[in-house]
């Protein structure tokens, strides 16, 4: 028996060491190079708010392929050398296999397994669809109160432990489940407290509800198709919906100043995503730039990635709203 959060854990780190995980599952810096240079220009525009700090660390969390990153930096370079001559990069990856896949993208890059091993100082951390990756427990209301789910050969089984871990939900019915990240809570935590120390500020961007909310979200992704989450661990994705208001409390508890969640899709179109996507399509071939409009449709409609998908911002408490978050 063991405990879902150790479950996933230890069927994710099987997964991203013995798969291409973009086999299963496209995001978005995967759809369109705009997105990269958008959070890249975004980060610089937040370095010159905090007063150009150098040096800086310019830090990604789980950076998949390293497109963002390349895209970022692209960008960057074009638009505000000064920030990046500043920079360094710093990807935080526990896969050796994707760590390679990286390299290969941004070649002077320093790698570290988490937040520790980055230098102390100012930085700018960017998350794309890091968080969901992250282990979760779960909860499930019984008869007789909170009680939590194990995995034991490929099924649930709910201990009868009283689960005091849960946090006052008294409005839950029998049968509701309730999740809780704590990786993810403490990722955000030690981030929001080294930015409110050092200066600096992190863009965190994946997908879940604004507002807590009771359900079961733990997914699975097998070659492409969803799956039991509980089968063959490590042959397949599992994720679960990012608690964007329980992260944003970690956050302002650690000293720092959150800002949204807004939808991706507004935080995105205020970024200037079809400004600059008209701008780069006139270039291209008309397949070529129809194929670029129709990606940033996907990353900003409501009913594709607009919507499910969120932006949020911590930063240090001094800095005013960063770009896309004032309104
Ligand atoms: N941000 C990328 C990839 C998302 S996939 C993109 O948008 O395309 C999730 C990434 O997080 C992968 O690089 C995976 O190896 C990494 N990852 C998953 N769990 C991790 C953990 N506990 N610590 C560090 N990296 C992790």
């Amino acid at each position: 028996m063991e405990r879902l959060d150790a479950f996933m854990a230890r069927a994710n780190a099987a997964y991203y060491a013995t798969h291409d995980p973009f086999a299963d599952f496209t995001t978005a810096p995967e759809i369109s190079q705009v997105f990269g240079e958008l959070l890249g220009l975004w980060a610089a525009v937040t370095w010159q708010a905090a007063g150009s700090p150098a040096p800086v660390a310019l830090v990604e969390a789980g950076p998949g392929r390293g497109t963002l990153m390349a895209d970022a930096l692209r960008a960057i370079r074009r638009t505000v050398p000064a920030f990046g001559a500043a920079l360094r990069v710093h990807f935080i990856e526990t896969s050796a296999a994707l760590r390679e896949r990286q390299r290969a993208m941004v070649a002077d890059a320093a790698w570290h397994d988490g937040l520790d091993g980055v230098p102390e100082g100012p930085l700018l951390l960017i998350a794309n669809e890091f968080l969901d990756a992250l282990p979760i427990r779960q909860f499930v209301r019984t008869g007789q109160g909170w009680a939590e789910r194990y995995v034991r050969e490929g099924a649930f089984v709910v201990t009868d432990h009283e689960a005091s871990a849960v946090g006052a939900p008294g409005a839950a019915g029998e049968g509701d489940i309730v999740e809780r990240g704590e990786a993810a809570l403490a990722f955000v935590a030690t981030v929001a407290r080294r930015v409110a120390e050092a200066g600096g500020a992190a863009l965190i961007l994946d997908y879940g509800p604004a507002e807590s909310a009771p359900g079961d979200s733990l997914q699975a992704l097998r070659d492409g198709q969803f799956a039991d989450p509980l089968a063959e661990p490590g042959s397949a994705d599992l994720t679960a919906h990012v608690d964007f208001a329980s992260l944003a409390g970690a956050a302002a508890r650690a000293g720092a100043a959150v800002h949204g969640p807004i939808p991706q899709g507004m935080f995105l179109a205020r970024l200037g995503l079809f400004q600059r996507t008209d701008r780069l399509a006139r270039t291209q071939k008309p397949a070529r730039a129809a194929a670029l409009i129709d990606a940033a449709r996907r990353l900003a409609e409501p009913a594709a990635m607009g919507r499910l998908f969120k932006a949020m911002a911590i930063t240090h408490p001094a800095l005013p709203a960063p770009e896309g978050f004032a309104a």
